[in-house]
């Protein structure tokens, strides 16, 4: 079974929609297996958004992208200097205030949860996806403000971010192995059967 992690950011700490949040993760079947609120130190944000060209090049080619679909011209051209100012904002806020972390477990959990989650942007994020029901903000007034997107939750990327990531937040004894109600009637083969 996957685990995915989750991060709660200070925006969606501060908008007061941490319940709603979790109830989206529970309502689908997933398995909470770890949880807690923490406020996160320079070195857990570093070690989470590593500032790799990989990384600098996606945030600016999504956003070029984005742009360029509305017909708007990207006002920006060198992608490390665009990536860097997005990193140094993002370890700024995600120590503003608590977040809340959380890894959820279940079969193909990672894709699941990014599924839920929507696109980076929420404004480019369909209805009935956390990002697109609980924010509009767009890449266009986060680039104006020189502020990284409020779009209220992480969630890995793949099976290798989500090994990479969820041990920056939390350690072996607190990743709970317990039965939960969902082990039997989503995933046990022989739970309907007469004995
Ligand atoms: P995601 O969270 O959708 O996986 P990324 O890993 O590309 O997105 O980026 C990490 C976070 O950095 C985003 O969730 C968002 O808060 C912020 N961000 C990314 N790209 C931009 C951008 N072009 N402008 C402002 N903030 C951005």
């Amino acid at each position: 079974m996957e685990k995915t992690l989750v991060l709660i950011k200070p925006d969606g700490v501060q908008r007061g929609i941490i319940g709603k949040i979790i109830t989206r993760f529970e309502d689908v079947g997933l398995k909470i297996v770890a949880m807690k609120m923490v406020h996160p130190e320079q070195e857990d944000v570093d070690k989470h958004y590593a500032l790799t060209e990989e990384w600098m090049m996606a945030v600016y080619t999504k956003a070029k992208t984005k742009y360029e679909a509305e017909g708007k011209e990207f006002p920006f051209v060198d992608h490390k200097a665009y990536g860097g100012n997005i990193k140094a904002g993002l370890v700024d806020f995600l120590r503003s205030s608590p977040v809340v972390a959380i890894v959820a477990e279940g079969e193909m959990a990672v894709s699941l949860v990014r599924k839920m989650v929507g696109a980076t942007e929420p404004a480019s994020s369909p209805a009935g996806t956390i990002r697109g029901d609980f924010s509009h903000d767009t890449y266009a007034l986060s680039n104006e403000q020189g502020r990284p997107l409020r779009n209220l939750i992480h969630a890995s990327g793949n099976v290798q971010e989500a090994n990479n990531e969820i041990p920056i937040w939390f350690t072996d004894i607190e990743l709970h192995k317990y039965e939960h109600v969902n082990d039997r009637v989503q995933y046990d083969a022989k739970w309907f059967l007469p004995e």
